[in-house]
């Protein structure tokens, strides 16, 4: 449904049939949206955004339970050049998030240069015509500069538990969840204590007969502080100047200092961690239920969550805790360890994404012809200022490896790498370069400066293992520093970190003439 890209050929008569775009983005969440609108609003209108859904939007097109909501205000949950003065709450469920983000992608006029229902099936770089070329389910393109906005919880992680594909009741990640599906009287098991699960655990319960919570470990979980802004608030934030980016900067910084916390000294969590302990009490009275929801492991460690009815739900008569781990799943039923058989009509899998292991670093392969995955197999993901990797030129991610966070917003995150993409993208245009390939030096360096730094953070000295972690037991999901140097750094693209070669209408560069 899209127009807007040349036609062009890549050199075989194969490849003439692609067509061809100077940057082609996947994915068109808040990170590829994102970049979108910015290369529009720099008059770069030789792009393409590809997006498997039918519509803009990413985690807030596709998580739909019931109770979905952000978990970082909204005031700073959302882009700085889009602010909105009519968010209805703090925390804004998931249906206003999603219209904010429709209504922004035509704001800006993005929308025609979207191909929806559209999944990238391969993406390869060429070598010959220094160009990527990539498969889609709706045909063949070729593009000079590849952003992978793929999202790291785009992808739904189903647990491995013998017979589940037996069960022949509804069954539904949180992620997909199904609408049809008549849940009221049921008797409804919810898998999973993470933080879709404690939005979803308070809704079902009440609504469905019975509410069986299994729960592998317990989160902290510390009391929302989420209200509905007042008619006057939101006029003060549409007609007072700096209202609203007041509200925001106060947000930020509140956040960031839980930063010193996370990052440099875990023992000053000490404090918030009370805080998580008086919720528990404060919710449930039963000392056997408080015991098994409290966890063993330093607050922080796993993402820390926010809800003032979880332990209220759990401590309700007609929902069950189970924490004795799944065995089987059976046609009606789950087993738990101890032997225990449960009847259940329907069962709710909210159990996490791939984030260390996406099924998409299969689909992008790079100049010896190895893909993400393979290349990643031996010791995780990782990148350079996690966008660009090694031996994958001209591809930058927005929020890659080590770009996520415990305490604050990911749109600050994705903003800070769509000035790195921009300036990346100027970069080239200024100096005649047709490509760019970070070197493996720096690439390292990077890494282990990265990885020393995680050391002494609460991830790895908390106690606990979480998906921030991967297969090796390192953590390359998480920025481990403030928000506001992962700013700066990635504020200007950095060419000398960068192996570049010219475009063949280019002069030969100065100091090659002198040599
Ligand atoms: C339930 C939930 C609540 C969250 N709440 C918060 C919060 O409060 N605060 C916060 O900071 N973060 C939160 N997050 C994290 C959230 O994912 C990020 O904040 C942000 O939305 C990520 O944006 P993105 O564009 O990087 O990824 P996504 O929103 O996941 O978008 C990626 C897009 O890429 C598309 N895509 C992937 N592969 C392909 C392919 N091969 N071909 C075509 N298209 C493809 C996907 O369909 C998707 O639309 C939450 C996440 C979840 C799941």
């Amino acid at each position: 449904m899209t127009t807007g890209w040349s036609t062009g050929s890549t050199g075989s008569t194969e490849e003439a049939e692609r067509r061809h775009v100077g940057t082609l983005i996947i994915g068109s969440g808040f990170a590829g949206l994102g970049t979108a609108i910015r290369l529009s609003r720099e008059g770069n209108d030789d792009y393409l955004v590809i997006e498997r859904g039918s519509e803009v939007g990413g985690t807030w097109r596709d998580n739909t339970y019931p109770g979905a909501a952000c978990d970082v205000p909204s005031h700073l949950y959302s882009y700085s050049f889009e602010l909105n003065p009519n968010w209805s709450r703090s925390f804004s469920p998931q249906p206003e998030i999603q219209q904010y983000l429709r209504d922004t992608a035509a704001k800006y006029g993005v929308l025609d240069k979207h191909l929806f229902d559209t999944d990238v099936t391969l993406a390869r770089w060429d070598n010959d015509s220094r160009r990527w070329l990539v498969d889609t389910t709706s045909g063949a393109f070729s593009a000079n500069v590849l952003i992978g906005a793929v999202g790291a919880l785009a992808e739904p992680a189903l647990p491995e538990i013998d017979g589940i594909d037996t069960f022949a009741g509804e069954i539904f990640h949180s992620s997909r969840w199904n609408h049809d599906a008549d849940l009221r009287g049921k008797r409804v098991a919810l898998i999973g204590t993470g933080a879709s699960a404690i939005q979803i655990g308070p809704e079902l319960a009440g609504t469905v007969g019975h509410l069986d919570v299994y729960q592998r470990t317990a989160p902290w979980v510390l009391p929302r502080g989420d209200r509905p802004y007042r008619r006057i608030e939101q006029l003060a934030f549409r007609h007072v100047p700096f209202a609203q980016r007041l509200a925001r900067e106060a947000i930020y910084w509140g956040r960031e200092l839980l930063v010193l916390g996370f990052a440099y000294q875990p023992r000053l969590l000490q404090a918030v961690q009370k805080i998580a302990q008086k919720n528990i009490a404060r919710g449930i009275a039963d000392p056997q239920l408080r015991k098994a929801v409290t966890p063993d492991w330093q607050i922080g460690c796993k993402r820390m969550l926010i809800s003032n009815d979880w332990y209220p739900t759990l401590a309700r008569d007609d929902v069950d805790l189970i924490t004795d781990g799944i065995a089987e799943i059976r046609p009606d039923a789950i087993v738990t360890k101890d032997g225990t058989v449960r009847a259940v009509d329907a069962i709710v899998v909210a159990t996490g994404f791939h984030v260390t292991d996406s099924p998409t670093f299969e689909r992008i392969v790079g100049a010896e012809g190895r893909s993400l995955a393979d290349v990643w197999s031996d010791k995780g993901q990782q990148a350079y200022k996690g966008s660009a990797v090694h031996g994958f030129p001209n591809l930058l991610f927005v929020i890659g490896p080590n770009t996520g966070l415990g305490h604050s917003s990911m749109v600050y995150m994705a903003e800070s790498h769509i000035n790195y993409v921009a300036s990346a993208l100027a970069e080239m245009q200024r100096h005649g370069l047709a490509t760019f390939d970070v070197r493996e030096d720096a690439q390292r360096r990077y890494n282990e400066r990265l990885q020393d730094r995680m050391g002494n953070t609460i991830w790895t000295t908390g106690g606990c293992a979480s998906w921030y972690l991967d297969a090796h037991g390192r953590n390359t999901t998480l920025w481990p520093s403030f928000t506001f140097l992962f700013r700066r750094m990635t504020r200007k693209f950095d060419r000398h970190a960068y192996e570049t070669t010219a475009r063949a209408d280019q002069p030969v560069p100065q100091e090659v003439h002198a040599a």
